[in-house]
């Protein structure tokens, strides 16, 4: 039963209670949760500066003190926001005159989370040289980072289900571009892959804003879904369209191709910009 509750999500079934909860095992799950997405919102708001007064913004602090005080925990969980609402802040300071490449290379967040000491990130050698060289990374750090994430995951029946739908939601959608075509020029085989993307409901638009067949490179706009339900972001989060594209872009120009996300909808950009070029 228990277990069948956490499957479904605590914060969700508690919604409309305003009754203290005991303190139990679930409970701790949902405390822990609950403090470090106020963690992560307080930072958000320290380093992005106006975004407190987004209705999003304050409708999330709202729902998160409604069960936080349901958990006894409100004074610790205001606590926490405005810490790391100053944390954010100094990061801003620091960073405010850095370009695009010197952004800092760890998320925001990864500051506020313990790493377990049970992890054990083995960095390994060579990337993969199967499949033409086409390989992103080694077959080690896939196994590895895959076996990580587990790990990390393996104390909530929450995280768990989620990295399963993510694993399966991204498996789906490659299969599915594993069968667009080979034949055809650049420009036609990127369309038919984002329609395909557009079918499957990542993105709801795209534009092709560039192609260069002889450079093997181009420049995509889209509107991608993640943005809406991830909120603000210092950094682009549309981690599975770049993927999607590389796969995309390697058959539109015959050779593995990287892409990077450059401008990213959660950074308040209308669309998600996305530069293709070879690997
Ligand atoms: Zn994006």
């Amino acid at each position: 039963m228990a277990d069948e509750a956490r499957g479904v999500g605590p914060l969700r079934k508690r919604m409309g209670g305003a009754m203290p909860e005991d303190i139990n095992s679930e409970n701790k799950e949902e405390i822990k949760t609950l403090l470090l997405e106020a963690s992560r919102l307080g930072f958000e708001v320290g380093y992005l500066g106006q975004v407190e007064e987004f209705g999003w913004v304050k409708n999330r602090f709202k729902i998160i003190e409604l069960h936080a005080d349901n958990l006894g925990i409100l004074e610790e969980l205001r606590k926490k926001y405005d810490l790391s609402k100053d944390l954010g802040k100094k990061r801003r300071a620091q960073t405010a005159h850095s370009d695009e490449e010197n952004k800092p290379e760890k998320t925001p967040t990864l500051e506020l989370e313990q790493m377990p000491n049970t992890l054990h990130i083995k960095s390994s050698g060579e990337k993969g040289s199967g499949f033409d060289g086409a390989m992103r990374i080694s077959p080690e750090e896939g196994i590895s980072a895959v076996a990580n994430v587990l790990k990390v995951s393996e104390n909530s029946h929450w995280v768990t289900r989620q990295l399963d739908l993510a694993f399966s939601g991204i498996a789906d959608l490659h299969d599915m571009l594993g069968r667009i075509s080979q034949e055809g020029t650049p420009e036609a085989i990127l369309t038919e892959g984002l329609e395909k993307l557009k079918l499957t409901g990542w993105i709801s638009d795209y534009a092709i804003e560039e192609v260069n067949a002889g450079l093997k490179t181009a420049k995509v706009s889209a509107v991608s879904a993640i943005p809406n339900q991830y909120g603000v972001s210092t950094i682009p989060v549309c981690i599975s369209i770049s993927l999607a594209l590389e796969s995309i872009g390697a058959r539109a120009f015959k050779t593995p191709v990287q892409a990077m996300e450059k401008r990213c909808m959660c950074q308040g950009d209308e669309k998600c910009g996305f530069v293709i070029s070879p690997r």
